[in-house]
């Protein structure tokens, strides 16, 4: 089976890694987005007790939060330095949280309808395939559980605010961090949950504030967005 992830992808994250726990640092918006997103998926789906895959879980942001909050929580990417400095994190804090390389689509192999929550954020955009992706979680998910995604949507403001603002002006992330054309419509991500027996629980977006820097939920979904859905095997 050939692997559905881009050598350059999982090499640009590989050469970012060391600066990933760096609030101050290239990854900044996820440090700053996290509080958000952790509330969002927890008030849904009621973290504490649940077992919780992190698919293209990185530096471990999200991954250790969810731990943190409760979850038996495995995170999973393709990319090798992101997950030694996961691991190193989740040993300084004493995080229970365990990490894995692993594609999606191979661990929904070996492991199906294993977690009662997948969450998989600020990935799909990277990915050649993300319609394999969606399916992936949906499979590994437990009937009836919660599926998480976030992404880029890909429209005229989308490319102006999430690479020119975002990348060459405002400088919060490093340049060519991403690609406009593997953005994603809520439209198309919307179709390929369907396709994979996911029903969408709606949509939210977040919104930048470039005068304080904060990050905010609205009904806007025309440049960052999260989907919430359910399993309806
Ligand atoms: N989900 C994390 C990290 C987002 S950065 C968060 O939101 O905090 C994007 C991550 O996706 C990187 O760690 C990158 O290595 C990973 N990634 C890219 N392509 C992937 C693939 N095909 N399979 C698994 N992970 C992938």
């Amino acid at each position: 089976m050939t692997v559905n992830a881009d050598p350059q992808e999982l090499a640009k994250f590989g050469e970012l890694a060391h600066h990933w726990w760096d609030l101050e640092g290239d990854f900044r918006p996820l440090h700053q987005i996290n509080p958000l997103r952790l509330d969002w998926i927890d008030s849904q789906a009621r973290l504490a007790g649940k077992s919780v895959l992190d698919v293209g879980c990185g530096g471990g942001i999200l991954s250790e939060s969810m731990a943190a909050r409760g979850a038996d929580v495995l995170g999973i990417d393709l990319s090798v330095k992101p997950l030694r400095v996961a691991q190193l994190h989740a040993l300084e804090s004493g995080s229970a949280v365990r990490y894995r390389e692993v594609a999606a689509e191979a661990l929904a192999a070996e492991a199906p309808a294993s977690f009662d929550v997948v969450t998989c954020m600020e990935m799909l955009e990277h990915v050649p395939d993300p319609a394999s992706v969606v399916q992936a979680c949906a499979a590994l998910v437990k009937p009836g559980g919660w599926v998480f995604f976030s992404t880029l949507n890909r429209n005229a403001k989308a490319f102006v605010m999430a690479i020119i603002g975002a990348e060459h002006l405002l400088k919060l992330l490093p340049k060519g961090t991403h690609e406009y054309a593997r953005f994603i419509r809520p439209s198309e991500l919307a179709r390929w949950c369907r396709d994979a027996a996911l029903s969408a629980d709606g949509f939210k977006g977040m919104a930048h504030n470039p005068l304080t820097g904060r990050y905010s939920f609205t009904d806007d979904t025309s440049v960052n967005y999260l989907l919430a859905c359910r399993s309806g095997r």
